[in-house]
C-alpha cells in the first residue's frame, strides 16, 4: 500500500479549484456593509454601536436583525444556521438547524427568530466543564458575539449560516474561551485608558490586537491515512530519521511547489471570502513545514479567525488530497510547528501603544509594564501555552525553550538600561529630549527580531510571543498577557498618580516609577541564545522559573497570585474547572497516543519484523543446505534482529502494563503517571522501533516513512 500511494501521487493534477473566479473579500460575511443596507436604519445605528464596543443590543431589534440575516444567508444558499463557539477542545464546535418550521396550518415554512439568534442552548453535557455542569444540569447556553461576523461555511455543496457566539453555563459561568478573552480585553481597555488620560491622550477604548502565524505540515493524503497514529494523534509515534531531513537549510523561505502552491491559492480564496485578511505565505525550516500569516485584528476576532482558518486548511487540504497537519510536532527531529502571537495595544482611532514613535512616555510605560507583567507572571505565562503536544516542541529545533525571558534586541535594551541608570544626560548634546529620556535609538526597527531562540521578543512596534502551539487556541494566551499586563500598568499609573498629588512633575514621576519597575524586572531581559546550556545556567542564577514539562505548569492557574491578577476575568472556582479540563485533557490523549503506539506494534510493525526475522533466517538455512559455509555477517544479523524484536517487546509491554495501571489512577496521580511512566517508556519503545525501521527490507515497511511523507508532496 505505501508503494501504490507514492506511484498514485504522480497522477495528482495539481490545480487550484477556482483558479479564474475573482475573490470578493468578506463576500460569505455578513458584514457591516451588508448590515447597513439592509437593516432599518435605527436598528443598523445600535448594532454598530454594540459591534464598536460602545454600547447594548435594544432586545426589540434582535428580530429584524434575524430576518434580514436569514434573508441574507438564505439568498446565498443556506439551509441551516448553527451558533459556532469556542468551548474547552481547541477547536470550534457547532450544532445545526435548518431554517425551517412549522406554520399554524401545519405547513413547513422558513423561519429564523430573533430569539433563536440571540440564544442556543446546545444541551452540550459532552463538552468538557471541568466540573462546571454535571450530566444532570446539563443546561449550557449560547449566546450571539455581534463582535465577530455570522458567516457561511459550505459543506457537502451546501451552506450553513455560522453565528459566532459565546458559550456559558446556566448558573453565569464561562465554559468556552472567549468570554474570559472578551473579558481581559475590557480589563486592560481599563488600564489603557487610563494611562491615556494621565498623558492627557483621548480615545474612546482601547483593545488589544492579535496577529497569529500559523505553522503546518502538508503530506500526501495517501500517507496519512496509512498512519494509524497520524488519523488519531496528528503525530507520529514511531519514524526513522529520514537520511536528509532539514540541516540543508533548503526549505525555509524556499520556493513553493506546484501542488502546495494550489492549496495555498485556495485557501487563500476561501479565506477572503470568509474575512479573514490572509497575508504572507511561506516555506518554513522543515521540510514539507509552512506558514500563512493573517494582517492583525482585534485579537477575539483574530482568535475566531485563526480557528475558522484551521478548519478551513484541514477542508481545502482534503480536497487537494492533502493532509494538513497542524499538531506542534508531526514529526520527530524536525522543526515543530508553532503560532507565534503578534501582539500589542491600539485605540480605537489607531494609536499602537508599542510603536516606538509614539511619545515616548506612552511606548516606554507600555513597555516596561509589558517586561514586569512577563517577569511577574512568568509561570503563568507557561501554564498558557502547556500542552501534551507542546511539550514535544518546546526547547528543541528553533522552537523556544520552556524558561520565559524577554528579548528586546541590544539597541532597546542599552535605552532602557541607560533610562533605569539615569544617563539620559550622557547621550549627546541636543539628542536628549525634555523629558529627561534619551531618544529611542533609530536603529531600533532593524535590530529587533534577530533571536528566534526567544519566547517572548519585542518586534518593532509589537511583542512576539512565540511559545504558543500551533494547534492552541490563541485565546487562552493572549487572555493570560491581556491581565497580566493591566494589573502591572494598573500598579504603575496607581504610583505615578500617588506621586503627582505628591505635587511631582509627571514626567520626573512617571520616570521614577518606570526605572523602578525595569529594576525589579531586570532579571526576565535575555538576548543571547535561548538554546545554550549556558542560557539553562544562568537563568537559575536570575531565580527565572524553567519548567520543562507542562503537566508542572497546569497548577500555575491556581496560586494565589494568578488567582488575584485573573480577577473579573474568571473565578477561582472557574479556574479550577479549567485546571481539571486541562488535565484530564492531557492524561487522555497521553492515554490515546500509548494505545495506538500499542496496537500498531503488534499489528503491524511486529508482524513485518518477524516476516524479515523469517526471511533473514530462510536464507540462512538455505545457505547451511547448501553446503556452503555461513558468514559471521549473517549470523550476527539475525542475532541482532532477533534481539531487537525482544527488546522492542519487552518495552512495548512494559508501556502498556504502565498505561493499564495509569488509567486506574484518580485524575492528579494518573496525570502524574501518565507523564512520569507512560511517556517515557513510550519514547524508549519508539527509539526500539526505529531501529528496527532502519534495517528492516524496506518492502515489509508497512507504515509511511518519514523521508517519504516529508520529500514527497
Ligand atoms: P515574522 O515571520 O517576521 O515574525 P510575519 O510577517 O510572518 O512576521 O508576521 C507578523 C504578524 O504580526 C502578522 O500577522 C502581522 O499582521 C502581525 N502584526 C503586525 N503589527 C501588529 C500589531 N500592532 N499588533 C498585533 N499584530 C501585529
Ligand atoms: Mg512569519
Amino acid at each position: 500500500m505505501r508503494f501504490k500511494a507514492i506511484r498514485d501521487i504522480q497522477k495528482h493534477r495539481h490545480n487550484s479549484e477556482e483558479r479564474k473566479s475573482e475573490v470578493v473579500f468578506g463576500k460569505e460575511t455578513f458584514h457591516r456593509g451588508v448590515m447597513e443596507k439592509m437593516l432599518p436604519r435605527n436598528v443598523w445605528a445600535n448594532l454598530k454601536e454594540v459591534i464598536d464596543g460602545k454600547g447594548k443590543l435594544n432586545p426589540a431589534h434582535a428580530q429584524p436583525i434575524a430576518e434580514a440575516m436569514k434573508e441574507w444567508a438564505v439568498k446565498n444558499g443556506a439551509t441551516h444556521f448553527c451558533h459556532w463557539f469556542l468551548p474547552q477542545t481547541g477547536l470550534a464546535a457547532e450544532k445545526q438547524d435548518a431554517f425551517i418550521d412549522w406554520s399554524g396550518k401545519g405547513e413547513l415554512i422558513q423561519k429564523f427568530s430573533g430569539k433563536q439568534l440571540m440564544r442556543g442552548e446546545p444541551d452540550a453535557s459532552s463538552f468538557p466543564s471541568g466540573g462546571l455542569r454535571s450530566t444532570s444540569e446539563a443546561r449550557g447556553y449560547t449566546a450571539w458575539d455581534p463582535t465577530s461576523f455570522p458567516f457561511l461555511w459550505e459543506m457537502g455543496g451546501s451552506k450553513v449560516l455560522c453565528i459566532p457566539s459565546i458559550y456559558f453555563s446556566w448558573t453565569g459561568k464561562a465554559l468556552d474561551m472567549k468570554i474570559p478573552l472578551m473579558r481581559s480585553d475590557a480589563k486592560l481597555n481599563q488600564g489603557a485608558l487610563r494611562l491615556l488620560h494621565l498623558l492627557g491622550m483621548e480615545a474612546d477604548f482601547v483593545y488589544c490586537t492579535l496577529g497569529c502565524e500559523q505553522e503546518y505540515f502538508l503530506i500526501d493524503r495517501s500517507f496519512f491515512l496509512l498512519r494509524p497514529d497520524l488519523l488519531l494523534t496528528g503525530r507520529t509515534l514511531c519514524g526513522a530519521a529520514p537520511a536528509k531531513g532539514q540541516e540543508l537549510e533548503d526549505h525555509y523561505f524556499g520556493t513553493i511547489k506546484e501542488r502546495v502552491g494550489a492549496f495555498m491559492v485556495d485557501v487563500e480564496r476561501r479565506a477572503g471570502e470568509l474575512g479573514i485578511p490572509l497575508k504572507t505565505r511561506h516555506a518554513e525550516v522543515a521540510p514539507a513545514q509552512f506558514e500563512f500569516a493573517p494582517i492583525f485584528e482585534q485579537a477575539s476576532l483574530a482568535v475566531d479567525h485563526n480557528i475558522l482558518l484551521m478548519e478551513l486548511m484541514r477542508q481545502v487540504a482534503t480536497r487537494h488530497r492533502l493532509c494538513c497537519l497542524l499538531h506542534e510536532k508531526p514529526f520527530a527531529r524536525v522543526n515543530g510547528s508553532g503560532k507565534h502571537c503578534n501582539w500589542s495595544l491600539s485605540t480605537d482611532t489607531g494609536i499602537n501603544f508599542l510603536d516606538p514613535n509614539q511619545p515616548q512616555l506612552l511606548f516606554l510605560i507600555t513597555l516596561t509594564a509589558v517586561i514586569h507583567a512577563v517577569h511577574e507572571h512568568a509561570t503563568l505565562l507557561r501554564a498558557s501555552v502547556a500542552t501534551s503536544g507542546n511539550d514535544h516542541r518546546l526547547g528543541g529545533h528553533e522552537a523556544p525553550p520552556a524558561i520565559i525571558s524577554v528579548y528586546l534586541g541590544e539597541a532597546l535594551d542599552r535605552w532602557l538600561t541607560n533610562i533605569e541608570e539615569d544617563r539620559a544626560h550622557q547621550s549627546k548634546a541636543g539628542q536628549s529630549l525634555d523629558l529627561g529620556i534619551p531618544p529611542i535609538p533609530e536603529v531600533l526597527l532593524d535590530d529587533t527580531d534577530r533571536n528566534r531562540t526567544s519566547p517572548f521578543a519585542f518586534t518593532g512596534n509589537k511583542f512576539e510571543f512565540r511559545a504558543v502551539g500551533s494547534t492552541q487556541n490563541c485565546a487562552l494566551p493572549v487572555t493570560v498577557l491581556n491581565v497580566i499586563v493591566a494589573s502591572s500598568l494598573n500598579q504603575m499609573i496607581d504610583e505615578i498618580e500617588k506621586a503627582v498629588m505628591k505635587k511631582k512633575k509627571l514626567q520626573d514621576a512617571a520616570l521614577d516609577v518606570v526605572r523602578k519597575f525595569l529594576k525589579a524586572s531586570k532579571a526576565v531581559r535575555f538576548s543571547g541564545d535561548g538554546y545554550s546550556a549556558g542560557w539553562r545556567k544562568e537563568a537559575k542564577k536570575r531565580k527565572l522559573p524553567a519548567i520543562e514539562k507542562s503537566l508542572h505548569a497546569f497548577a500555575e492557574f491556581l496560586t494565589p497570585k494568578s488567582v488575584k491578577v485573573f480577577e473579573g476575568v474568571l473565578s477561582k472556582h472557574e479556574l479550577e474547572a479549567r485546571v481539571e479540563v486541562m488535565t484530564e485533557r492531557y492524561c487522555k490523549i497521553l492515554n490515546i497516543e500509548a494505545r495506538i503506539f500499542y496496537e500498531m506494534f503488534q499489528t503491524q510493525i511486529l508482524p513485518a519484523a518477524l516476516s524479515y526475522q523469517k526471511n533473514v533466517a530462510e536464507s540462512i538455512r538455505y545457505v547451511g543446505e547448501a553446503g556452503l559455509p555461513v558468514s559471521t555477517a549473517q549470523s550476527s544479523m539475525i542475532k541482532r534482529i532477533s534481539q531487537q524484536i525482544s527488546l522492542s517487546i519487552d518495552q512495548i509491554n512494559m508501556m502498556e502494563k504502565e498505561r493499564q495501571k495509569a488509567s486506574q489512577m484518580p485524575l492528579e496521580k494518573r496525570a502524574k503517571a501518565y507523564c512520569e511512566q507512560v511517556f517515557v517508556k513510550a519514547e524508549a519503545a519508539r527509539k526500539t522501533v526505529d531501529v528496527l525501521e532502519e534495517f528492516i527490507d524496506d518492502r515489509l515497511w508497512p507504515l509511511p516513512k518519514y523521508r517519504e511523507m516529508l520529500h514527497i508532496l
